[in-house]
């Protein structure tokens, strides 16, 4: 395992040096914000929704390695997929961070998270991205904030 382990160590190192739609979408229709205060992890989604599809989306923020790159990862995966979608490649993102079991073989660069559910103070980190995107999304205005129950 300890090679796996650096594996997906270098892919969230390379995401958190290079992160992936890292801008503002001049196109949105929708932004979600979220905070895991925590950690002092701040991020915003930017949201393109065309109907129910994530047409296109795009993030900044700062905070922790595990944040910044798995909303990297995030924007990656949930672009040009319906909220449907986006719901459960959510809810295997949840699954990997809360238990480390990669779900599907398909999950490929998202396994990389994996390895957060050895250290579960960072789920919150790893999670905040996608509750803030999937709310902007659904349309739900409320910022996120990891402090909320909903996990
Ligand atoms: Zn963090």
């Amino acid at each position: 395992m300890q090679d796996l382990t650096d594996l997906y160590q270098s892919v969230i190192l390379d995401h958190n040096r290079r992160p992936r739609n890292y801008s503002v979408l001049p196109t949105a229709n929708r932004v979600g914000s979220g905070n895991n205060p925590m950690c002092g992890d701040q991020m915003t989604v930017y949201v393109k929704l065309e109907g129910d599809r994530i047409a296109d989306l795009s993030f900044q923020g700062s905070g922790c390695a595990i944040s910044k790159a798995s909303t990297s990862l995030m924007t990656v995966n949930l672009k040009g997929k319906t909220i449907a979608e986006a719901e459960a490649i959510y809810a295997g993102v949840h699954k990997l961070v809360t238990t480390g079991t990669v779900a599907e073989d398909d999950m490929s660069d998202l396994a990389a998270l994996a390895g957060v559910h050895q250290f579960p103070a960072r789920i919150k980190c790893a999670t905040l991205g996608w509750h803030a995107a999937l709310n902007a999304a659904k349309g739900d205005a409320q910022p996120v904030t990891t402090e909320k129950p909903s996990d």
